[in-house]
């Protein structure tokens, strides 16, 4: 017997091994079996086929051995990856590696490092588990051809397996980071006095200390409402000090255990689903999706902000959940998750796990199976969580579905996730939900070709209206150097005074996106990259976005010699610093890539606006996305102009997204909020519907546009990209590709062209777009064409050192 065996590498297609019949009972699709690539590397491949022909053209090597004792994926999974490697131009070798954790990886590029703690009993182990254990307690850690030695086997891989299975290593694949977690303090109650009776003895004969004892009544109210007590919140929430925390601990009445922050598998709160009630607009958009799912497998609930859509979310999920059914719900970014699984495990407690790329792998291997038992109800994930083996997954929700974080840009597979998810559950048999307040313009019009269905919740939950919108021509100040006009300054000194919050949104980061020579003109630029660099003031350096190079800031200009430098516009963090020169008594806090590293520091500031530590929050597309603050009055758009001068057909509905977002943070509970935009293009279109809050007259200009010129959803486009250090090579490449092509595709071709950006890390690049219509076969067609010919040019003696990316459905 033969396999056809999928291995985490970009091979233009699976290979066949052959089965040893020694090996052969145990054999199934969806294990993973060790094979030898070439004559030194090694891989844990899956199974996708097996096969009874030999292969005719070669001799297939053996299968060295077998790492499961059941598939690790399910048949529709390897379905998915088929038709991802397919529709997007990758290798579903390129989709395992995005699909499955390190863990469950291994190849010869692979470390193997000895857990912190484990437990090394040798008569738990075999022979060959504890030479490798023994060989790691000294060494920490060993690669793979140190195992293969000590082992002298042919098969180690499932050796290795086991002793990850046990618990005693871990795979680090060399060319990740390490992600670290934090550790936090839990308190619990002593078992002594988990009986109500010796409880209310200890409250009863307490006489002195009433300090502590008033802490150990937070302590206890705590426990009743969240369920588990972090240190840090029962400090903080009881303003008690540490050492009366100290002494309950030393008494012996509460205990510390330490628990890694990410270990949300492990919670067995049971939530609360009955949490809120659904108000009855709420209810009725509940009823009708579930009307609609009868008919529709995609629906989309366009509400707009602050209408509840979490709610309606929640009703969908509860409703799956009761027949035994698994639900994902997918969030455009990991940075939104956290502040999205703190509101949903008031509902769902412990039924919930919360899965993206970030986190621990030996967490993901942990979450990875309990989904595929069916013990994991409920993911809450970023894109990659649709790669988990559900067992029977029959509601997709994908929240915020505009956002173009959810495709993938780099590395391949660069996939959709929501087109992704949307193909997936039609496979499953499944039911998806696309939420929005702006729902992307493909979206909208696939609802109104009765594709998808649809409803409208047109009401905010608290009854409030839209935030009002004022727009301050810049053209028109007095002062024009001014970022922050008088009108803005004022409102964010009112609303602060009325002890509310303010978000101030910027989608550039750093404090001066570029500096010019006044004299000649002359403009620092990226030695590798054709970007101009953004002084960083704090930092004291120049840095590309692009390539996250960094320079000592220039104070000479190296093509006239003067010392005459002027900086142009500004980044988030010139607003921070003229914002606390204007008005230094409020409390200023900036989001943006520069100050939050991971994601817990993320969180930790959304943490504390939302306990209003902070007056202002100043921030690029981060604050911008879902989240939900109940005290933010006002929201300044302080530089529109910015968002709208793009080169990009999306640019009016990114620009009219992300201004209806920004602007839906504002006034979410209570009273109506302010937002106000500054920009000096006040009569473009797109300003005069966000002004309104009018979707659909948006909809209607836009979907003209897109008619007019023929773009998505009235074609598809595809990017190749050519990229060289030579810049002649480049565009020589992406012509000779172009002249290749059949008559009939070359007429859908727009190029070759260098992108605005046309050299990022040294390589010069060259673009060609396909615009095709949306036949199917068409696609299917100039895609093989497309294919063929990059095959050639992959191996064109002049050509074959370009690297070409193609880009399905780009951004
Ligand atoms: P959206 O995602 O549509 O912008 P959210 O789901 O974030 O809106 O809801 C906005 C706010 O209103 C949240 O703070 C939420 O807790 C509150 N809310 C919405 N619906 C209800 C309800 N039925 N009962 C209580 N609070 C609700
Ligand atoms: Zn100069
Ligand atoms: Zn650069």
């Amino acid at each position: 017997m033969y396999a056809e065996i999928i291995i985490p590498l970009a091979l233009p297609k699976n290979y066949t091994w052959a089965i040893p019949t020694e090996l052969a009972e145990g054999v199934m699709v969806g294990m993973r079996v060790e094979v030898m690539l070439g004559s030194n590397k090694r891989y844990a491949g899956i199974i996708k086929k097996i096969l009874t022909e030999k292969p005719s053209e070669f001799n297939p090597k053996p299968i060295l051995g077998v790492l499961d004792e059941a598939p690790i994926v399910y048949p529709a999974q390897l379905q998915l990856w088929e038709w991802m490697a397919s529709y997007y131009m990758c290798t579903e070798g390129e989709v395992m590696q995005a699909a499955v954790p390190s863990h469950l990886k291994i190849s010869s590029e692979s470390i193997f490092i000895l857990n912190e703690g484990a437990d090394v009993d040798g008569q738990l182990l075999s022979d060959a588990e504890y030479i490798i254990s023994e060989a790691l307690q000294i060494k920490k850690q060993l690669s793979l051809v140190e195992i293969q030695k000590l082992l002298d086997k042919k098969s180690v891989y499932p050796v290795i397996n086991k002793l990850i299975q046990k618990g005693i290593c871990s795979v680090e694949e060399t060319m990740h980071d390490k992600y670290t977690f934090k550790v936090e303090n839990l308190l619990h109650l002593h078992p002594d006095y988990h009986l109500e009776a010796a409880l209310e003895l200890l409250l009863n004969d307490w006489t002195r200390a009433p300090k502590q004892l008033a802490l150990l009544l937070s302590f206890l109210h705590l426990q009743k409402t969240e369920g588990h007590v972090q240190q840090k919140a029962l400090l903080e929430k009881s303003g008690a000090a540490h050492a009366q925390l100290k002494a309950l601990i030393d008494k012996g009445i509460l205990v510390v255990e330490k628990r890694k922050i990410d270990r949300l598998a492990v919670d067995e709160s049971l939530g609360n689903t009955n949490l809120h009630q659904l108000s009855s607009a709420q209810q009725l958009a509940y009823q009708s999706i579930v009307e609609q799912m009868k008919t529709h497998s995609v629906n989309v609930l366009h509400g707009i902000t602050g209408s509840g859509k979490t709610q309606v979310y929640a009703a969908l999920i509860e409703h799956t959940i009761q027949s035994n059914e698994q639900a994902l719900y997918m969030l455009p970014e990991i940075a939104l998750t956290a502040q999205m699984i703190r509101r949903l495990k008031q509902y769902f407690g412990g039924k919930i796990a919360i899965y993206h790329s970030k986190f621990n792998p030996n967490e993901r291997v942990e979450i990875w199976n309990k989904v595929k038992s069916g013990e994991i109800k409920i993911v809450l994930g970023a894109r990659s969580a649709l790669f988990l083996p559900y067992k029977n997954l029959s509601l997709i929700i994908i929240d915020e579905e505009h956002d173009a974080s959810y495709k993938q840009q780099d590395p391949a597979p660069r996939y959709q996730a929501r087109d992704t998810a949307i193909y997936y559950a039609n496979l499953l048999g499944a039911k998806v939900v696309l939420g929005s307040a702006t729902p992307s313009v493909e979206t909208y019009y696939n609802a109104m070709q009765n594709k998808f269905g649809y409803y409208h919740l047109k009401e905010r939950f608290s009854e409030g209206a839209l935030p009002k919108m004022q727009i301050v021509d810049t053209k028109k100040q007095t002062d024009q150097s001014a970022i922050l006009t008088p009108n803005l300054l004022e409102a964010i000194k009112a609303t602060v005074a009325k002890n509310k919050q303010v978000i101030l949104f910027q989608n550039r980061r750093g404090y001066a996106p570029y500096l010019i020579c006044e004299t000649c003109g002359w403009i620092p630029h990226c030695k590798q990259c054709d970007v101009s660099l953004t002084l960083h003031k704090g930092k004291n350096l120049l840095s590309c976005h692009y390539c996250g190079a960094a320079y000592p800031v220039v104070h000479t200009c190296e093509a006239c010699g003067k010392q005459s430098f002027k900086q142009k516009s500004f980044g988030t963090e010139q607003i921070e610093e003229k914002l606390a020169l204007a008005l230094p008594q409020l409390r200023i806090a900036r989001m943006d890539l520069d100050n939050i590293k991971g994601k817990n520091e993320h969180d930790h500031l959304i943490q504390q606006f939302e306990r209003r530590e902070i007056d202002v929050l100043v921030g690029t597309q981060m604050v911008v996305k879902g989240l939900d603050f109940e005290h933010v009055d006002l929201v300044g758009i302080v530089d529109a102009d910015s968002l709208l001068n793009f080169n990009q057909y999306r640019v009016n509905e990114r620009a009219f997204q992300m201004m209806e977002q920004v602007s839906g943070r504002a006034g979410r509970k209570n009273d109506q909020g302010n937002v106000i935009v500054q920009l000096s293009q006040t009569n473009h279109p797109v300003v005069a519907f966000v002004k309104d809050h009018d979707y659909f007259a948006f909809y209607e200009f836009e979907i003209n546009n897109r008619k007019h010129f023929a773009y998505p959803p009235f074609s598809r486009l595809m990017s190749i990209l050519f990229k060289h250090k030579e810049n002649h090579i480049a565009e020589e490449a992406a012509n000779h590709f172009l002249k290749s092509l059949d008559p009939m595709i070359q007429k859908t071709v727009m190029g070759p062209a260098q992108p605005i950006i046309n050299r990022i890390r040294n390589k010069y690049i060259w673009e060609l777009c396909v615009k095709i219509t949306k036949q199917p076969q068409q696609l299917q067609i100039a895609k093989k064409q497309l294919l063929h010919f990059i095959r050639l040019i992959e191996v064109h003696p002049r050509y074959k050192s370009v690297q070409i990316i193609i880009d399905i459905d780009p951004n």
